[in-house]
């Protein structure tokens, strides 16, 4: 395990007294968030993190891609999509279950706590799903929590994941409910809130978060925020993507995010989501190192570790080491929430 990524006994700071958290956060409220004076965001992002986490600590995941490209969906920023051909994803096959789990040591081995899978689907076929749960069970045996993302699930899908010891289910909101039409035509926003809604009937924790740099206003930006914050419970995984601009897809030209502005959506979630992981997802390998510390230190408390995120390059492991021992800062095995 490289020096700096060393898991600690993560200290519980959920202390009673602390204000219910709210899920009736709307965008107006989000947007003044947003457009606070940074020192004061930052204060209060910071007091908010320090009042339920330990600051210093971050959780680790690893995300392996166990079925790569090919997908019938239209995401406009995903190089997986069959309809981006120019994204340069081959297409392959679901993994076998014993290729997996043999990805699924070495990331425990390396100090990850959560084992990510991603299956790049409209939704799950019964016998895949099958294989699906032989992987979770194979991860769970490891002594990782295991989390996956396969697209839409019905009640009776997640159910048998729920069975198997699936921890988590991934399935994003990605942008506002008004800029998601420009990014997705092959679902609507209100299919992946049911199968959220699925998810939580099921008893699997839920990951969600979104993408910032598809092109959305600020207003957008502070309605993907809301959205999350307002669902009848908050995610316990919100991953904040910063766009990979992936040529060959639709928004590989897309205007680069300032990083600032990018500090300031975690923050805003960390503020409405104060129980929640905020992770940094995709995009970091873009992000210097001061602008991923400002980051932390507007309370992301969670990273994926490995040297690709499905497809996208993500910063070496060597790299975050050496960043979380400059800060001081240490990895946490993660308790299910
Ligand atoms: S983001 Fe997921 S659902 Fe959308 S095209 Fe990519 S793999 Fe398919």
């Amino acid at each position: 395990m490289p020096d700096g990524l060393m898991p600690a006994a993560s200290p519980a700071f959920a202390d009673p007294s602390l204000p219910p958290v709210r899920t009736d956060w709307t965008r107006d409220e989000i947007a003044a968030l947003i457009a606070l004076p940074f020192p004061e965001l930052l204060f209060r992002a910071q007091s908010v993190h320090r009042a339920r986490f330990d600051p210093t600590e971050v959780q680790i995941s690893t995300l392996l891609s166990i079925k790569t490209g090919g997908c019938p969906e239209d995401c406009a920023y995903c190089p997986q999509s069959a309809m981006h051909e120019d994204g340069g994803v081959k297409a392959s096959r679901l993994m076998a279950v014993d290729a997996v789990l043999k990805e699924a040591r070495a990331a425990r081995d390396a100090g990850a706590a959560r084992f990510c899978m991603g299956a790049a689907w409209r939704s799950p076929k019964d016998h895949d799903l099958e294989t699906v749960c032989a992987m979770v069970e194979g991860v769970k045996a490891l002594g990782l929590e295991s989390c996956v993302t396969l697209g839409m699930l019905d009640a009776r899908q997640a159910q048998r994941l729920r069975d198997a010891g699936l921890d988590y289910y991934n399935h994003n909101l990605d942008t506002s409910p008004e800029h998601y039409g420009n990014i997705i035509s092959t679902r609507t926003y209100q299919d992946r809130l049911d199968t959220l809604s699925n998810v939580r009937d099921a008893g699997i924790n839920v990951c969600c978060g979104g993408i910032v740099g598809m092109g959305e206003d600020e207003s957008d930006r502070a309605g993907l925020i809301a959205s999350l914050a307002s669902l009848p419970k908050h995610p316990e995984s919100v991953p904040i993507n910063l766009l990979v601009r992936v040529a060959g897809t639709p928004l590989a030209e897309a205007e680069a995010v300032d990083p600032i502005d990018f500090v300031r959506i975690i923050a805003a979630a960390r503020i409405a989501m104060p129980a929640s992981r905020v992770r940094l997802a995709a995009g970091r390998e873009d992000m210097t190192d001061e602008a991923q510390t400002l980051c932390f230190l507007a309370g992301a408390n969670s990273i994926f570790y490995g040297e690709k995120l499905l497809t996208t390059p993500n910063p070496e492991a060597s790299r975050d080491a050496r960043l979380l021992a400059r800060l001081g800062m240490h990895t946490s095995l993660v308790q299910a929430s």
